[in-house]
């Protein structure tokens, strides 16, 4: 059976390259004997892939030593109350940016352990664009300010890094980590749940500048420590073995097709095509404002919603699989990641446009 395309917004589709080398390896990794899977994460064998897949993370990602890289679990999610107990310090307020559903998920989270003061909201706009910085009511005594870079469900993307002057800059990347270049210089702490960029859900991972380390709370549980994890090189526990290695085969791809540049061109080439193509065809409608569509997930209307069904059955007979859109927002979503082939949106379009030929 050949592979579909595959346009979930998360567990994504995986580089064809990754999953083949993956195989490859299953049952005996490079002469061990075993699959990465049994082997000890104290092994040498281990902390070798651990290693490499963090050098070449940073590599990519342009990570310098004044930050640390951690591997955790619990997903992106369990870092939004992991951000607040870490980060606050002494302080008791920090600031959000509400662009939507992921936002909302990470402010309500931090409310249990901070002030939270929503410094910005889509909501004026029905969350379709990116509230210009100049009005943003930010406070100088926020231990951090937070905002998710992409909006994963609703699809708006942030075209600029904001300024946060002396306050610590926070982001949830869970949706676009290495699909373009990133000064991680701006940043005090970035975050991404593996399950789109990086490889299996579960994982996620850290970068978090080194003087914001030390600063938990008493009651932080120990596994959602960051200076505990950071001196333990994130093998406090169990460490997700395989995810980590599976991440660390993708990281080794992004390099293969010439890093996050090169991903980048590739990522503003795709999404333009398929943005080009609805705008272009009176059938289909994306809502968001031009300036901040998201370059990794497209949702977009049919004319009719009564379609949709004819649509969705459509594409699974042709291979173009989970365009369904969030159950909160309805429509079609296309997720268009860096391991998704441009031969796969020209697939998606091709059949669009057929479909809105014969049913429009
Ligand atoms: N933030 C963003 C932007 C996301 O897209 C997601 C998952 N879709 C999450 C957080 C939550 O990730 P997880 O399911 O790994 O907790």
């Amino acid at each position: 059976m050949s592979r579909a395309y595959n346009f979930c917004a998360g567990p994504a589709t995986l580089p064809e390259a990754v999953l083949k080398q993956a195989r490859e390896e299953m049952l005996d990794w490079r002469g061990s004997g075993m699959s990465v899977m049994e082997m000890s994460h104290r092994s040498d064998e281990f902390v070798e892939i651990a290693d490499t897949a963090e050098r070449d993370f940073r590599e990519l990602a342009g990570v310098s030593d004044d930050y640390a890289v951690l591997f955790m679990q619990g997903g992106a999610s369990s870092q939004f109350a992991t951000i607040p107990l870490n980060l606050l310090g002494d302080k008791t307020q920090a600031d959000y940016v509400n662009t939507g559903i992921w936002s909302k998920k990470a402010i309500a989270e931090a409310a249990r352990y901070a002030e939270v003061n929503v410094v910005a909201t889509g909501a004026d706009a029905n969350f379709t664009s990116i509230p210009e910085q100049a009005g943003w009511k930010t406070n100088p005594n926020a231990a951090y300010l937070h905002y998710t870079p992409n909006e994963t469900i609703g699809g708006v993307e942030f075209d600029f890094v904001p300024e946060s002057g002396d306050v610590p800059l926070v982001a949830d990347f869970s949706s676009s980590i290495l699909s373009s270049p990133l000064d991680v210089s701006k940043f005090g702490l970035i975050y991404a749940g593996a399950q789109k960029n990086i490889g299996p859900s579960g994982l996620v991972v850290v970068i978090i500048r080194k003087d914001l380390l030390g600063k938990a709370r008493d009651i932080t549980p120990t596994m959602m420590n960051y200076q505990v994890i950071a001196e333990n090189g994130s093998m406090y526990n169990t460490p997700a073995t395989y995810s980590w290695y599976l991440a660390g085969l993708v990281f080794k791809w992004v390099k293969a097709q010439g890093g996050v540049e090169a991903m980048g061109q590739l990522n503003d080439r795709k999404a333009r095509k398929l943005y080009d193509f609805i705008d272009g065809c009176d059938f289909y409608a994306n809502p968001i404002d031009a300036r901040f569509r998201s370059r990794m997930n497209v949702p977009f209307t049919l004319a009719d919603d009564a379609l949709n069904g004819d649509f969705l059955k459509g594409a699974d007979q042709r291979g173009l699989l989970n365009l369904k859109g969030h159950r909160s927002v309805g429509g079609m979503r296309a997720s268009i990641y860096n391991a998704m082939p441009e031969a796969g949106v020209d697939a998606l379009i091709e059949y669009m446009a057929a479909f809105a030929e014969e049913r429009g």
